[in-house]
């Protein structure tokens, strides 16, 4: 039997773009289900940044003292070891936010207190466990999703869908929607290290590739940049990787010594976007809309303001009808500006963070210029800590 339900708007994906619209909508008053295909929001592979815009946004919405209580790390300044020289890449201090640093807290407890917030109104549906498998529609337009949850075939009827459900979406292309792009240049390796009293790295490591450390008070989660297609879990490969670490970070090296390929996941890296992010019924917003690089740390950021745009633009519309394909394409126009500049800005970083230099290289251009122009990391800072086009509720 199909479990039918019915609602102004339903949201597939509960990741940072679903889940913020979805609590940004309800607070409009207007009815939400929330399809996610994961039981929880354990997962690791997001990021773990609140940027300094999103933490305003918090604040907008009550949040923030409740976000703060919640086990984080405030970064003022995003530094960067260049085989042992330390250099900063982007600095918050001086951005016109409450908080002038970027925030680490693990992406699940992030959506769990968005989720929470949200659960507080009566409009909000979050069904977990539930995977979209493909749209209802009434002759051309989408109407509606159905899927398979704990307890069998569900089908959410709406006025509008939004497919929130990141890079690998298929919805899209059930609804004819294909994203063009660039194949990135890089991948991401992601594996814990031990950590034992007093380790510390720096947060970013940089030379052959780069490591990206993030501390996870037990241990180290680390995020290793390399080229595209470079790792297929051999043996040769989890040598090639240590021997990059180990020329990196020295320090490191014993540290990986253990890891083989079974503790290392390969995260595949995808820089693309729609060129119509929208179909009759269908809005497709962040990472469904625009696949984001990690590089420069802001794709949360971008897939959360882009839900802030559209609960500001559609609430209004969904309150009182129907969106048509022009309230759609509003959307579209707002956030499409600031979704080619950070693209842009991320295609030019790939070549940069993959380059295997020898340690008695000379620094690349752009870490010479922030080094020798403090001031610029202020602008490097202004970009990644509020974005292209920051939004406010
Ligand atoms: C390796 C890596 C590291 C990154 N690090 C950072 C970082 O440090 N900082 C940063 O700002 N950005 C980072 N990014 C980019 C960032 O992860 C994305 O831009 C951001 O997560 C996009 O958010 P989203 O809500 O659009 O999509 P997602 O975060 O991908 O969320 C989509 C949600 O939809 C659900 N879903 C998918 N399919 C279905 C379905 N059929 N039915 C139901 N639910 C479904 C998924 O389970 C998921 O919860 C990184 C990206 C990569 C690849």
């Amino acid at each position: 039997m199909t479990t039918e339900l019915h609602a102004d708007c339903a949201i597939v994906g509960g990741g940072p773009a679903g889940l913020t619209l979805a609590l940004a909508l309800v607070r409009q008053g207007i009815g939400v289900v929330v399809l996610e295909k994961h039981a929880d929001f354990l997962r690791d592979f997001r990021g773990d940044t609140i940027h300094p815009s999103t933490q305003d946004l918090l604040a907008e919405l009550g949040l923030l003292d409740e976000f703060l209580a919640r086990p984080h790390d405030d970064m003022p300044r995003v530094t960067f070891s260049w085989y042992g020289t330390e250099l900063t890449l982007a600095d918050f201090s001086r951005l016109p936010t409450r908080r002038k640093v970027m925030t680490f807290m693990p992406q699940w407890d992030f959506l769990d207190l968005v989720a929470d917030a949200a659960a507080q109104h009566p409009q909000f549906t979050l069904l977990r466990s539930t995977r979209v498998d493909a749209l209802i529609r009434d002759g051309d337009r989408v109407v509606g999703v159905t899927g398979t949850g704990p307890d069998g075939d569900v089908a959410v009827r709406a006025r509008l869908v939004v497919d929130a459900s990141g890079r690998d979406s298929g919805l899209r292309a059930a609804a004819g929607l294909a994203p063009t792009g660039v194949a990135s240049a890089m991948d991401v390796l992601w594996f814990r290290v031990a950590k034992t009293a007093g380790d510390r790295y720096p947060f970013i490591q940089a030379g052959s590739g780069l490591i990206i450390t993030i501390d996870r008070n037990d241990f180290f989660q680390i995020a290793h940049v390399i080229p595209a297609g470079a790792w297929h879990g051999t043996d040769a490969d989890v040598a090639t990787m240590k021997d990059r670490i180990a020329r990196i970070s020295p320090r490191m090296a014993e540290a990986v010594s253990s890891i083989t390929a079974a503790d290392v996941h390969l995260l595949r890296v995808r820089l693309e976007r729609l060129r119509r992010w929208f179909a009759d019924g269908m809005l497709c917003i962040g990472d469904s809309a625009h696949a984001m690089s990690p590089a420069g740390g802001v794709g949360i950021n971008l897939a959360i303001q882009d839900a802030v745009a559209t609960a500001r633009i559609l609430g209004p519309v969904l309150r009182d009808g129907t969106p048509a394909a022009s309230d759609l394409r509003r959307v579209q126009r707002r956030r499409s500006r600031p979704t080619r500049v950070t693209q842009f800005v991320q295609r030019r970083l790939q070549g940069p963070l993959i380059a295997e230099r020898a340690s008695d290289a000379p620094l690349p251009f752009g870490l010479r210029m922030l080094r020798d122009h403090p001031r610029l990391t202020h602008l490097t800072g202004r970009f990644v800590g509020l974005g292209a086009r920051p939004e406010r509720l």
